[in-house]
């Protein structure tokens, strides 16, 4: 394997929860009201360091989404997805946008990792149907 060039990211940011491999800042979280298979996730406007899988559409509790999973580039491991494309008007917000699931991050502060367990809040749910 060649060497993985990897961005870093400044002040407080989210990394990855197995490799530290930084992944969002805190300015690009949009939501923390997301729901996921595992749980609690946050909405990105941008997110780094991370790879997609294939895009595939998947019916989420607010619709059909088209999404591609994104994978950490340090450990490989799936942090969450990005959204391609909503088949509904009021979630074409999220177009564009990434989850990262919330177990699968841990936040970062001056040098200091911490789990992040502050997410409250309950609504655009977008627990895939399976
Ligand atoms: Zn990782």
């Amino acid at each position: 394997m060649g060497r993985l060039c990897l961005i870093e990211l400044d002040g407080r940011f989210y990394s990855c929860h197995s490799c530290r491999t930084h992944l969002a800042n805190f300015d690009q979280l949009m939501s923390k009201a997301f729901h996921c298979r595992h749980g609690k996730a946050y909405l990105f406007n941008t997110v780094v360091n991370v790879f997609e899988g294939p895009l595939e559409e998947r019916m989420m509790t607010t619709g059909v989404h088209t999404v591609a999973d994104i994978y950490c580039k340090g450990c490989q491991q799936n942090v969450g997805w990005k959204y391609e494309f909503a088949q509904h008007k009021a979630q074409k917000y999220k177009e564009g946008k990434f989850i990262l699931e919330r177990g699968r991050v841990v936040g970062c502060e001056k040098g200091d990792f911490y789990l992040d367990t502050q997410a409250i809040g309950s609504d655009p749910d977008d627990v895939p149907l399976e």
